[in-house]
């Protein structure tokens, strides 16, 4: 049995891990302090006797006791990382910095959710884990862009500097049940739209492409990460290779949930990458991972896990 911290245990991904690691033995302790988490998504956990809560801001030094450190806390989708810019860069760098001294002063491992994000607009496709990327530093992307990138580096200076543990994952849009109905991402704003029968808004001219992989495939990626010989340090990209635009991705929601809304074409938001695919070579021989879930079969979840959320 392992002590496991998760930073961001009450949002979307972290609160599947949180699942995961109890049910094979761990015991976690879940901190979060609620900026785009729910209370909603550790519900079931808060009566489990290896679950622990801590509602704090990772901005601020923590000292607990631990052996393995996830540290996904950040909000993940535009319209909340941009709405308190300077707040996202200070979670994403000041939280890295607080959570890495942890680590070394616990003699912990410890783990980085990094993005996709972190190639910007790519002009190398799909993207392998040395392209250095193409990313505005000035954009309203930037906050969590540039933040992810330097958590990045001080996650290898630490390395460096004090032989930390660490490992770094690149994950690529992730999506599920537990994604919040107003989180604005693009998955979560379909589905949600079409079994409301609503506009489903397109931005741009939706020919721009994303590669989504489904939440169960991603943190069997992120626990084969963990778990790897300290060797194996990344950074390592996570995420499904099939690649789709959203114009496609209307399509099969609009299919799957039997809807009958129109698309609602917007302007697109600025630095919105136009394609995106992982190369997954190195998660495949490094972790002998590969995704196993269909768009599809995921969507389906994801709107059965909407459908009874919005009838409530
Ligand atoms: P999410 O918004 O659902 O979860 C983020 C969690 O972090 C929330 O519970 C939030 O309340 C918490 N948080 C935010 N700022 C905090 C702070 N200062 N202190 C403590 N807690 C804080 O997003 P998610 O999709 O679950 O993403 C989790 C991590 O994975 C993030 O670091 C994100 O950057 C990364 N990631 C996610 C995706 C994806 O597609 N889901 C893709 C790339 C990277
Ligand atoms: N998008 C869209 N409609 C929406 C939300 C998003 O067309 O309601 C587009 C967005 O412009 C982007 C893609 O879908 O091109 C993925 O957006 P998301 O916010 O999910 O993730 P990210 O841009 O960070 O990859």
């Amino acid at each position: 049995m392992s002590a496991a911290l998760v930073t961001g245990g009450a949002g979307f991904l972290g609160s599947h891990l949180c699942d995961r690691l109890l049910g094979r033995g761990d015991s976690v302790l879940c901190v979060d302090n609620f900026f785009t988490g729910s209370q909603r998504n550790i519900e079931h956990l808060e009566q489990h006797p290896r679950f622990d809560l801590l509602r704090h801001d990772v901005t601020l030094p923590l000292h607990i006791e631990t052996e393995r450190i996830f540290n996904l806390a950040c909000p993940a989708s535009p319209v909340h990382y941009q709405r308190d810019p300077v707040q996202t860069t200070r979670t994403c760098v000041l939280g890295a910095i607080n959570m890495l001294d942890l680590a070394l002063q616990q003699g912990a491992r410890i783990l980085q959710a990094s993005t996709s994000e972190v190639y910007g607009d790519p002009d190398v496709h799909p993207q392998p884990e040395s392209y250095w990327g193409r990313v505005n530093p000035i954009g309203i992307r930037s906050c969590y862009d540039e933040g992810k990138r330097c958590a990045e580096t001080l996650f290898f200076d630490y390395h460096r500097q004090h032989r930390l543990e660490i490992k770094v994952m690149r994950i690529f849009n992730t999506y599920g049940p537990r994604m919040q109905p107003d989180d604005g991402r693009v998955v979560s704003n379909f589905i949600v739209q079409a079994l409301r029968g609503e506009p489903i808004s397109i931005y741009g001219d939706g020919q721009q492409t994303r590669s989504f992989c489904y939440v169960d495939d991603l943190v069997e990626g992120m626990l084969r990460l963990m778990d790897a010989e300290a060797g194996i340090i990344g950074p390592v990209n996570v995420g499904n290779p099939a690649e789709f635009s959203m114009l496609e991705l209307a399509e099969k929601v609009l299919r799957l949930t039997g809807s009958r809304s129109t698309l609602d074409f917007k302007p697109l938001p600025g630095d919105d990458p136009k394609q995106r695919q992982p190369d997954i070579s190195l998660a495949g021989s490094a972790l002998d991972w590969a995704p196993r879930v269909s768009l599809e079969d995921g969507l389906v979840e994801t709107i059965g896990y909407f459908r009874r959320l919005l009838a409530t």
